[in-house]
């Protein structure tokens, strides 16, 4: 039986570090605030949204929602946008994407500050994720992979990872951060050729396609690392990922579930990046006295 890796735990043990600096914030009046930029009601950004203001309220972070109607101008998003940048008292954003098709959507990106950036949805965010800079925040699921791994003290250092998928929210930007932490990384991609025989060839491999219980026990061997970053549903409705977990649990040594897995550090980690916003905000504000 494959080791299970929850995101519980590692969930538990964020909150930890991040209470203390919510209370070390606290003590210099400072709370830390997330804006939730979301455009109509789509159920998926609905759901989000109750998660992340539940975890947020969890912790102390405040959430400044900015509710746009489905048919919002594009004007009055970027009002939004602008007005979380002037807000000192907001510290990251989360704008739900895709936007409605007539929006243009990289440039709504491309207006919020860097700063506030918690999501990796500027090119900044994503140059400092490709030249290890320090402008803005990676994506935050990419980010929560390796928080993953580092939480179980999943060896990456001259280990062969294999990530299937390659977006600018999942594949690409969570490859770059495993190449930082010396893994030789393999891209592949819905062209790639001989696909199972380059993933049973990992020590860890990463599956963000997108494509409902796809990778089935052929993908797999033994002593393998799986972790399952898809949110897909199945012909009955029911939520699960990109991995076949029934089949593949009993092959590999460890597996993220999902619903339980990636998903749920994902939360945390916008919570993360929006309390070193805070600090960081406060480090500038103070300095500058
Ligand atoms: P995406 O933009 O659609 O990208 C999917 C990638 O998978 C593409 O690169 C595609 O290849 C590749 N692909 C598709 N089918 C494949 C196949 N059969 N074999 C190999 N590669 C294949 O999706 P995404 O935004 O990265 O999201 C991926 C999954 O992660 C989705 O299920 C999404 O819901 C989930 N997700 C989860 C979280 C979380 O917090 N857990 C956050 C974001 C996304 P091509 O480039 O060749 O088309």
């Amino acid at each position: 039986m494959a080791e299970l890796l929850k995101g519980k735990p590692v969930v538990d043990s964020m909150a930890l570090d991040l209470r203390a600096r919510i209370e070390a914030l606290g003590r210099a009046k400072v709370v830390p605030a997330l804006a939730l930029v979301r455009v109509g009601q789509r159920p998926d950004d609905l759901s989000y949204e109750r998660t992340a203001r539940k975890r947020a309220e969890s912790l102390g972070i405040a959430i400044r929602p900015y509710e746009l109607d489905e048919f919002a101008p594009q004007a009055a998003i970027e009002a939004a946008i602008h007005e979380v940048n002037r807000d000192e008292n907001v510290h990251g954003c989360l704008l739900f994407r895709p936007l409605p098709s007539f929006v243009d959507e990289s440039h709504m990106c491309e207006l919020l500050d860097p700063k506030k950036d918690i999501d990796g949805i500027t090119l900044a965010s994503l140059a400092s994720v490709f030249t290890d800079g320090h402008a803005g925040y990676p994506p935050a699921t990419a980010a929560a992979c390796i928080q993953l791994l580092d939480h179980y003290q999943v060896p990456l250092q001259g280990k062969h990872v294999v990530v299937v998928g390659r977006s600018l929210v999942v594949g690409k930007p969570v490859s770059m951060m495993l190449l930082r932490r010396n893994a030789s990384v393999t891209i592949c991609h819905s062209k790639t050729e001989n696909l199972a025989d380059i993933m049973r060839s990992a020590d860890v491999v990463i599956c963000a396609t997108g494509r409902a219980r796809t990778f089935g026990a052929q993908f797999f061997g033994p002593g393998q690392t799986v972790l399952d970053v898809g949110i897909n549903f199945d012909t009955q409705g029911n939520l699960c990922g990109d991995v076949d977990f029934a089949e593949v649990e009993p092959v590999v040594a460890a597996i993220t579930p999902v619903p339980g897995g990636i998903g749920t550090v994902t939360t945390s980690v916008t919570m993360a990046h929006t309390v070193a916003a805070a600090e960081a905000a406060l480090a500038a504000r103070t300095g500058r006295r």
